[in-house]
């Protein structure tokens, strides 16, 4: 199949981000009250898809989309799912009260244009003497989770720890018998997202063995859940992967 060559696209207020490739709207979902997903396709994605990093589960891009003032602006997005033959790729944005792109995907409808560039680092390694997988993340970290959990071999036991605001955001995720996925809610379980945490944590076995750890979500949450995985369960940092995806308060947070 002929690959299509990538289109670099200079939008207002991009700068210097390197190479921007373009995208195009093909379906919105909502999904719950706090999720959308959207749907993006074109030449350039479907080019863009054939880059093998752009494969790998967790990868992500920056999304570059319009303001109501003219201008534009970018954040980091993970790519739920894609599809090579369709040459398209998902992404679900939580939405949430202020942020540009959680307005922007509450109106967004097909055929809406944006940027985007990537694929940027922060996909998944397995290390190869894992015996067992964490992952532990917010809403924002479900598409990685969910694309880690699809790739990951069957015999490898996995635990999820997802904490989320109500009950009403949990979704169906791979289910199968090396998976278990528990679902945390900050504001029916505990105070804050840490508290929900320190509650799962609490379930989790005295000792991790060689466990990898996945971890990404609100700042502080990701602080204080490596901070006890690596007091309590003494894991080895190199055996922890932690990113902060957002930080409360922070608009654009970027590590
Ligand atoms: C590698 C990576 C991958 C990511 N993947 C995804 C993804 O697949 N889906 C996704 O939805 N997000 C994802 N995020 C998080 C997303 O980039 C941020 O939430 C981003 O700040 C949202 O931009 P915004 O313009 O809506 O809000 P901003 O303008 O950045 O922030 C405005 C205000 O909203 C607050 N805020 C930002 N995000 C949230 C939130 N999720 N909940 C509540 N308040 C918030 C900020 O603290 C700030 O006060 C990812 C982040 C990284 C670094």
């Amino acid at each position: 199949m002929m690959v299509p060559a990538l289109t670099v696209v200079q939008g207002p207020g991009v700068g210097n981000m390197g190479l921007q490739m373009s995208a195009i709207v093909s379906a919105c979902v909502k999904l719950n009250a706090k999720r959308i997903r959207i749907t993006f396709s074109g030449a350039d994605v479907a080019a863009f898809l054939r880059i093998g990093a752009a494969q790998r589960p967790g990868n992500w891009i920056k999304l570059f989309v319009p303001t109501p003032a003219g201008g534009c602006v970018g954040r980091a997005y993970t790519l739920r799912t894609f599809d090579l033959d369709e040459g398209t790729f998902v992404v679900d944005f939580v939405i949430h009260k202020t942020g540009a792109v959680s307005l922007w995907a509450q109106a967004a409808k097909v055929g809406d244009a944006v940027t985007f560039a990537g694929p940027r680092d922060g996909g998944f390694n397995l290390l190869p003497d894992a015996k067992r997988l964490l992952l532990i993340g917010d809403s924002t970290a479900l598409s990685a989770i969910q694309a880690i959990l699809t790739h990951v071999p069957s015999d490898l036991p996995v635990e999820a720890l997802i904490v989320v605001e109500h009950p009403a955001e949990h979704e169906t995720l791979v289910a199968a018998p090396h998976v278990r996925v528990n679902w945390i809610s900050s504001a029916e379980d505990a105070p804050n997202e840490s508290g929900a945490l320190e509650i799962a944590f609490n379930n989790l076995p005295a000792s991790l063995g060689h466990c990898q750890v996945w971890m990404a979500g609100e700042s502080r949450t990701v602080v204080a859940a490596r901070k006890l995985l690596s007091e309590r369960w003494t894991l080895e940092e190199a055996r922890i992967h932690s990113k902060i995806y957002w930080k409360r308060g922070t608009s654009h947070f970027r590590t």
